[in-house]
């Protein structure tokens, strides 16, 4: 076919253009088609060169509609736009829109189709985007703001949504597209998220939160953020009840670990607190608290310290007790300044579980023992003053943090008891010093004074006897008398004397236990007392007695001062009748130990009970010495002697009826 300048510019156009393009004949034979066109339809498959439109095989080509399209093109010579055809691609609908120009040529008359797919394009992107929002597993909707009259929103119209967000609630999208949240989503209104929506709305800030939805007697939970997008909140939710069911499954599987745990360390406490018990006191103790604290929480160093100043006045730990490794080690005193004990002195209890170097860079104990992890807990008095700490530190990190925190401060209170009952033990065994010193020094006291006035009354009382003897006859009857009173009260002083004699050289005797038959004391004692139970008319009625390890001069002298304290201190109408027995009594004040108990009754005129303990003092006398002759040491004397046999003295005093005094020595 000859072929004019026209016809040439015509086909360099369709070869420049993007779009598939063909020229077809008269016979609807392509002429000419661009790359495109033979792109899309393959052409290069066709075997000859006489290649009709209508051999092309395209769903969206209906060929007999078409050809009656194209010959009644050429006929009017005309043209067509948009012409739309329709088929199928992946099962979803697709076009080409097709534009039909005629050309008339010289040679001949042309048909120029040109074909259009964009249309298409944004069409596939779009069912490509539906795909994509069907198939994720989130929800992804729009709603748009409905307001009511006074301008507040008070529904929300859903205008998009993907599959996700209505299936949760076993519906389809367009069951709900174009409904509002109210008739479909009445829940929203209830638990909180209506409101969310609403002020992300009004305020534009974006919101996210995690929500548990009932539906259908399940719990549904969802994670969803929600954005403001023109008049409507775009709502991307997430599905996240098997993650959530399976974390609050873990929860509950850790909570009961936590619990069992719990229970497993105060199980563990309580056997801590039981172990105290066995232990034994001051060191000991001390001793045997860090080394069950080691094996316990297996802590390189266990220690415990008192707070003392140094030299140069400053604030330092003096261990008590220190476990290093398991085993007890030696002492050592260490500077508080700088470490982490700075803050248990002040009542505080410190925990480092690790990095403590790094923490207290200054702390030299913590460098040279090489330690990571520091757990203690203050010591402190009754009177609230920190008197000491109780610490563990390990070269690694520490763990256990809790139960060794609960070990501490059980560890410390029971501490805090031992340290007072140690200061208490002291300030006895220094009070006991002081008193026995008191003791000694009144004792050689009494010896010396009551030796030096045996001299000086010896020659009163030898003066006197010379003056009566050679001038007798001289003295009136009142001067005789006057003379009288001078000699009874030498003798009673020399009584006194030999009596605070007797009692302060008591300390002083030799003691030596002599197993010794108290029936044949008590005969003894009754002998040597013949003349006056005889002038008193009194009677002396002794049950079985028993054989005494004592001290027989002391023991004997016990007796007698409360034997002869009984006939003395008789009623006057009443003939004194003395009753001793003896029996074994356990005493409770001293944990049930055995005691034989020596009771010496009398029926004489008694005391009043209050004056039980004053009767034992020296010097002290209820009944003046008018009426009673005493020097108010006896009873001083029977207390020291039974103190001397590990016993003690009680009194029983009823006015007017008698006196029971009870010796108490212990049976072994
Ligand atoms: P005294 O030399 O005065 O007897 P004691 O030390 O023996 O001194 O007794 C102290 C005081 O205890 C007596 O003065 C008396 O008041 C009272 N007392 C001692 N024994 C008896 C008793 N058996 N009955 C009543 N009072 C007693």
């Amino acid at each position: 076919m000859p072929v004019s300048k026209n016809y040439l510019a015509i086909e360099k156009i369709i070869a420049s253009a993007h779009e598939p393009m063909a020229l077809l004949d008269s016979k609807l034979t392509i002429v000419y088609a661009n790359a495109a066109f033979h792109n899309k339809f393959n052409l290069s498959d066709f075997t000859n060169n006489e290649r009709s439109f209508l051999e092309i095989k395209h769903d969206a080509f209906d060929h007999p509609t078409l050809t009656t399209l194209f010959l009644e093109t050429l006929a009017v010579k005309g043209s067509l736009q948009n012409y739309e055809l329709h088929y199928a691609k992946n099962s979803e609908s697709s076009k080409f829109v097709l534009n039909i120009e005629t050309i008339e040529l010289p040679e001949e008359t042309f048909l120029l189709l040109a074909l259009n797919d964009r249309n298409n394009e944004s069409e596939q992107l779009q069912s490509f985007l539906q795909s994509v929002l069907n198939s994720t597993n989130y929800g992804i909707a729009s709603y748009e703001a409905l307001y009511s009259n006074d301008g507040t929103i008070d529904d929300f119209k859903i205008t998009y949504t993907n599959r996700e967000v209505p299936r949760n609630f076993g519906l389809e999208p367009k069951q709900v597209i174009g409904k509002t949240c109210r008739e479909v989503y009445p829940g929203i209104f209830e638990n909180g998220i209506f409101e969310k929506m609403a002020a992300c709305m009004q305020t534009g800030i974006p919101d996210r939160y995690e929500i548990s939805v009932a539906h259908n007697q399940n719990v549904m939970w969802l994670n969803a953020t929600i954005e403001k997008v023109g008049n409507s909140v775009a709502v991307t939710s997430k599905n996240i009840t098997q993650e959530k069911t399976a974390a609050l499954e873990i929860e509950a599987i850790n909570t009961l670990l936590s619990n069992k745990n719990k229970e497993l360390e105060q199980q563990l406490l309580a056997e801590f607190s039981e172990s105290f018990f066995s232990y034994e006191n001051g060191q000991h103790f001390f001793n045997s608290l860090l080394l069950e604290i080691a094996s316990k929480t297996k802590m390189d160093y266990v220690l415990l310290g008192e707070v003392f100043k140094d030299e140069s006045g400053d604030q330092s730990i003096k261990s008590l007790s220190v476990i290093i490794h398991g085993q007890i080690a030696d002492n050592f005193n260490y500077p508080i300044k700088g470490g982490p004990c700075d803050d248990v002195i002040r009542g505080e209890s410190a925990t480092h579980p690790n990095h403590s170097q790094q923490l207290f860079p200054d702390s030299r104990p913590l460098a040279e023992l090489g330690i990571e992890g520091y757990i203690a807990h203050p010591l402190v008095s009754a009177s609230g003053n920190v008197i000491g700490l109780i610490a563990v530190m390990h070269q690694s990190e520490i763990h256990d943090i809790t139960y060794i925190e609960s070990l501490l401060k059980i560890a410390a209170k029971r501490s805090e008891m031992e340290f007072e009952r140690l200061q208490n033990e002291r300030l006895l065994e220094m009070k006991n010093k002081e008193l026995e010193r008191q003791n000694i020094e009144l004792a050689s006291f009494a010896y010396i004074s009551s030796h030096d006035l045996q001299e000086p009354l010896r020659k009163i009382q030898l003066f006197a006897s010379r003056i009566l003897f050679r001038e007798k006859s001289n003295f009136s009857d009142s001067s005789l008398g006057y003379f009288q009173s001078i000699t009874n009260a030498a003798s009673r002083m020399q009584n006194l004397i030999e009596s605070l004699l007797n009692y302060s050289s008591m300390d002083a005797s030799e003691i030596h236990f002599v197993p010794t038959d108290l029936n044949l004391a008590i005969d003894e004692i009754k002998n040597n007392m013949i003349e006056l139970l005889e002038k008193k008319n009194a009677r002396i009625e002794v049950g079985q007695m028993p054989t005494l390890a004592v001290i027989p001069m002391q023991f004997q002298q016990l007796l007698t001062n409360l034997i002869s304290n009984g006939i003395k201190y008789s009623r006057e109408d009443v003939d004194p009748v003395i009753k001793i027995n003896a029996e074994i009594v356990s005493e409770e004040e001293f944990a049930g130990k055995q005691f034989w108990k020596i009771n010496i009754a009398d029926n004489g005129i008694g005391f009043p009970q209050e004056y039980e303990e004053k009767i034992f003092e020296l010097f002290k006398r209820l009944h003046g010495k008018t009426d009673y002759e005493g020097t108010g040491i006896g009873l001083a004397i029977c207390k020291k002697i039974a103190q001397k046999h590990d016993g003690f003295i009680r009194a029983i005093g009823n006015p007017g009826v008698g006196a029971l005094f009870s010796i108490f020595v212990p049976v072994n």
